[in-house]
């Protein structure tokens, strides 16, 4: 039958890879995928496996939905492939073991939750289970027999992944309440869960700081190669004689060549990125820099080819006229 997993933590606080899953799974839910390859990259490092990352990622789409967890899942075949390109070999990990599969799975999801909460389930069926009957039978047989079954996490981990969804997508506040008994009941600690409220806070300012300006939307325009976000600040008039919009560059997008006759300036205001003048060397520009593109100058700037980077772009003298696009930066132009 099941393994136990309930194994009782001897840690009082959580360690790097508990913290690790609690900021993964929150990125992936809130759909933060800049900041969630930041959270692989450190998930790896901190040890967890290939296959728990994995495994996490995909329990997340039974709180979150399958957009989410598909988005993380290429987000972290994109991590995988740099960190192999960088020569880093990560561990796979095991996979799930075989799923003893005797017995209704409805039952088998039974016996987990009961296990989960520590409270046998007897009684009629009441609110939503007895309003709309299947979706506690989907709960009972996907989520807590098909899903919880996996032993690649352990159940406290699966709650840990499953609370930091909860309290990050928000508006769930009873599932988050029963979600946190169960931690308690999976062997964390009050103590750890006190520093998991920590994390997931200074996360959320973390977020709203990243957030002080809009990403604004995809750019779908050919003046620019790979993902690009726009969100116009200020709109050129006679009176500032300024155009300003926020600029989001995913690793390896960048911008075509192009001029601009009134000059430009570019504030940096995160990640690390790329910028060159015609017959000069390829500049590194990263958060804090601010470079000034005088007038005519023909240039290009984006993001490198494994860190994202974001500039307020300001176009000065606008009044002088629009950027004048060129050719495409080729491969070789962007990483000679
Ligand atoms: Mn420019």
């Amino acid at each position: 039958m099941l393994k136990a997993q309930t194994v009782k933590n001897e840690n009082v606080t959580l360690s790097a890879k508990q913290k690790s899953l609690i900021a993964i799974a929150s990125s992936t839910a809130k759909g933060n995928l800049l900041k969630l390859k930041v959270e692989l990259n450190a998930g790896l490092e901190a040890g967890l496996t290939i296959s728990q990352i994995k495994e996490a990622i995909v329990h997340i789409y039974a709180y979150a939905g399958f957009p989410r967890s598909i988005r993380g899942l290429q987000t972290f075949m994109m991590v995988l492939d740099e960190r192999k390109s960088k020569g880093i070999n990560d561990v796979i990990g095991a996979e799930a073991s075989p799923i003893n599969g005797d017995g209704s799975k409805y039952e088998r999801g039974k016996a987990v939750l009961e296990k989960l909460t520590g409270v046998p389930e007897a009684g009629p069926k009441t609110g939503y289970a007895a309003f709309a009957p299947i979706i506690e039978i989907f709960l009972k047989e996907h989520l807590f027999a098909d899903i919880f079954e996996r032993d690649v996490l352990t159940y406290a981990e699966r709650e840990l992944v499953t609370v930091s969804v909860l309290s990050s997508i928000g508006g769930v506040e009873p599932m988050l309440q029963s979600h946190l008994k169960i931690c308690l009941n999976v062997g964390l600690t009050a103590e750890q869960m006190n520093e998991f409220a920590a994390i997931i806070k200074s996360t959320a300012d973390k977020d709203s700081m990243d957030k002080v300006f809009p990403q604004g939307n995809k750019i779908t325009n050919d003046n620019f190669s790979g993902n690009v976000r726009l969100s116009m600040l200020v709109e050129n008039d006679t009176t500032y004689n300024a155009q300003i919009g926020n600029v989001t560059f995913e690793p390896g997008a960048r911008t075509r060549w192009h001029y601009h006759p009134g000059g430009q300036i570019l504030l940096v205001i995160e990640g690390k990125g790329l910028y060159q003048e015609k017959g000069k060397p390829i500049q590194i520009i990263k958060k804090g820099d601010v470079i000034k593109c005088p007038p005519n100058t023909v240039h290009w700037h984006g993001a490198t080819p494994t860190d994202a980077m974001v500039h307020i772009a300001i176009s000065t003298n606008a009044g002088k006229g629009n950027v004048v696009w060129l050719e495409k930066v080729s491969d070789t132009e962007y990483a000679p």
